[in-house]
């Protein structure tokens, strides 16, 4: 069960209702106070906190440490990386194993909250190699020995909200899932995020615009997913321009919510193939992951925009699709598919960011086969459009 709160906030959130899946909220500028009290308690007395280097002291987070520190012993890991592979997870559980918590407290960006879900995942495993084989096998994750409470430091990746996460096994991507990775706890701080660069603020909420559009036409798709992606569409490009250029309190508040809302839709719908594509292109092109997602996104969008009832997955109403379809290119400003792709491109420009996979290195045929041979074919069951390995190359050509 879960229950939200909601403190001041620009535009909404509207009530999630009773029955929603997903994490308490505890939402609004300087909610990260009360974090010590969320966590420690009678039963938490060992909390291991997972969080970046130097992003929890950047952020504001690392004031809680003191008093969290009066209520519990307190240990803190940090050695895992952006897009963290199963070596470091390895390192952490060995950690995790030495200290013995009662609860993971994950504060950073995706990756941090990532990491702290995965490592109740796979508490249980010992070494890497016996972590190796988990992991490929696709292991879910259904039980947890103990609380996990998650505390995004950027507007984003809305991780905190989802009941999975990412791990690299070398470039291979897997994506871990169960109902364990969901937090007891997520505790959404808009003052956390203002110290992030211009282009990390950019990156981290492209994923969100990105996450909330695929959302909206996923396959798994529900009212409720759709619901949540269209306010999460809606404050995220009212905001995130404002918010890379300045930082703003105002613009602070509404891009976190935003990026919890779009969190929240995912959680439900998954993404699609903007973001199946995006892996391979963060891994063997270096490209940051909301700026990969955005690289081919535009491109989906105008194909999506121009798909024929027969082009679409079996199951998928062209009406309903249609309507998807038109709410994104209503909250871009555009009639068509091709203004639509020309107003995404703009803005991910106007955030100083690449905005083509040709602007990133990715010119010839055979980096494209590459990329397309990393795509996870069961992703792709969930984008409205039915996409084989060659129309996703050419997709890619056309993106530019
Ligand atoms: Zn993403």
């Amino acid at each position: 069960m879960s229950a939200l709160e909601h403190g001041a906030s620009p535009a909404g959130p509207e009530p999630i209702g009773p029955g929603d899946a997903g994490p308490m909220l505890a939402y609004g500028d300087g909610a990260v106070d009360r974090v010590p009290d969320l966590v420690a308690g009678e039963d938490v007395t060992r909390v291991l906190l997972v969080c970046g280097r130097r992003s929890f002291e950047a952020s504001g987070a690392a004031r809680i440490l003191e008093p969290l520190e009066r209520r519990a012993a307190v240990q803190r890991w940090s050695g895992f990386s952006p897009d963290p592979d199963v070596d470091e997870l390895a390192d952490g559980l060995a950690v995790l194993r030495d200290f013995g918590p009662d609860a993971i407290l994950g504060v950073g960006g995706g990756s941090a909250m990532d990491t702290a879900k995965l490592l109740w995942a796979f508490a249980h495993i010992e070494g890497p190699s016996d972590l190796r084989a988990a992991a490929r096998d696709g292991a879910r994750a259904d039980t947890r020995s103990g609380r996990l409470c998650l505390v995004p430091t950027t507007s984003g990746s809305g991780a905190e909200a989802t009941h999975f996460a990412v791990l690299y096994l070398g470039e291979e991507k897997l994506s871990i899932a169960g109902p364990s990775l969901h937090a007891d706890t997520a505790v959404v701080d808009p003052a956390l995020t203002r110290s992030g660069s211009p282009t990390q603020r950019a990156t981290s909420g492209l994923d969100a615009v990105c996450q909330a559009i695929e959302s909206l036409w996923a396959v798994g798709a529900t009212s409720t997913s759709r619901r949540l992606a269209s306010q999460a569409l809606e404050l995220a490009l009212a905001h995130l321009e404002g918010f890379v250029a300045g930082g703003g309190a105002e613009d602070a508040r509404a891009m976190a919510l935003g990026s919890h809302l779009a969190g929240r839709a995912i959680d439900r719908s998954k993404t699609t193939a903007a973001h199946a594509l995006s892996y391979g292109v963060t891994k063997q092109h270096g490209v940051v992951h909301g700026n990969a997602v955005a690289l081919t996104l535009g491109a989906f969008l105008e194909s999506h925009a121009s798909a024929a009832p027969e082009d679409l997955q079996e199951g998928v109403d062209p009406e309903a699709h249609a309507a998807a379809v038109r709410r994104v290119l209503d909250a871009l400003g555009a009639a068509t598919g091709a203004e639509g792709r020309e107003a995404f491109t703009a803005l991910v420009r106007r955030l100083g960011l690449p905005a083509t996979p040709s602007e990133v290195g990715i010119t010839s045929e055979e980096q494209r086969r590459a990329l397309v041979d990393t795509v996870n074919v069961e992703r792709l069951g969930n984008n409205p459009r039915r996409f084989d390995a060659e129309e996703l190359a050419a997709l890619l050509r056309r993106a530019g």
